[in-house]
């Protein structure tokens, strides 16, 4: 479904990718994972176009995406979470979710189902509400656009314990659903243990990649502790 193949990209003046590869199939949830700055972010701005790759290919659905608006991805059904989550602040809950249904139409019954916390704060300014809740709700806002592909960075930094259980077990409903997920997180243990497969990046580059990734000495030494 996505593909991104050999992509060198980055900022005025440094390189951050340096020809990196990876693909997500239908219906997966896909972990990134790897240390600060070693462009996990990054590798989620190529794959939306909020940055242009320097060189490679980002395909979706087998059709480049190069020079396609980031609007436009969204439309084919490509959607970006980003860190910070960038949520209309002084508006609503329901306007947040109104917002994401703009070009869908989407009703919200489904997401309030995932995520009954944002149906009893419809009316609550976004800003005021907790780390946890506006993450769900930028990643149902995310969902109101009625993706095929959810791009997550970082959903769990900042929250306490529960609320990444709560977030986690959403991101597997929405996987059961047939939404497909390519999750960065630093929070590795969590995120190997959700996803079907993953790949860690280092520096730039995939380094490995596969299914049990959690039972890779090498992968439990640098970011599992243990
Ligand atoms: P983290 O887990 O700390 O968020 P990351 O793996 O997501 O790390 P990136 O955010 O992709 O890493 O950053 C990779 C490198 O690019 C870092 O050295 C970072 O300082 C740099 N960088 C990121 N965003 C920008 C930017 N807007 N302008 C200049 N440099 C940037």
């Amino acid at each position: 479904m996505l593909q991104l193949d050999a992509i060198e990209a980055g900022y005025a003046g440094l390189r951050v990718l340096h020809g990196l590869s990876l693909e997500v199939g239908m219906g997966e949830i896909v972990a990134l994972v790897g240390a600060n700055g070693a462009g996990k972010s990054t590798t989620l701005r190529a794959a939306s176009g909020l940055l242009a790759p320097t060189a490679g290919r980002v395909l979706f659905d087998g059709r480049d995406l190069r020079g396609v608006q980031v609007h436009a991805v969204v439309r084919r059904g490509l959607v970006h979470v980003p860190e910070g989550r960038a949520l209309f602040g002084p508006l609503t809950v329901a306007e947040n979710l109104a917002m994401g249904a703009y070009h869908t139409g989407e009703r919200a019954d489904g997401v309030l189902e995932l995520f009954p916390r944002l149906a009893e704060r419809l009316g609550q300014r976004a800003d005021t509400m907790s780390g946890g809740e506006q993450q769900m709700l930028a990643i149902a806002r995310a969902l109101m656009t009625r993706p095929r592909l959810l791009m997550l960075d970082e959903p769990s930094v900042g929250l306490a314990p529960l609320m990444v259980s709560a977030v986690f077990a959403a991101l597997a409903s929405i996987r059961d659903s047939g939404v497909a997920i390519l999750l960065v997180e630093q929070n590795a243990t969590q995120a190997l243990a959700l996803a079907d497969r993953a790949y860690v990046i280092e520096s730039g580059v995939i380094t490995l990649s596969g299914t049990d990734l959690a039972d890779d000495d090498r992968v439990r030494r640098a970011y599992l502790g243990r």
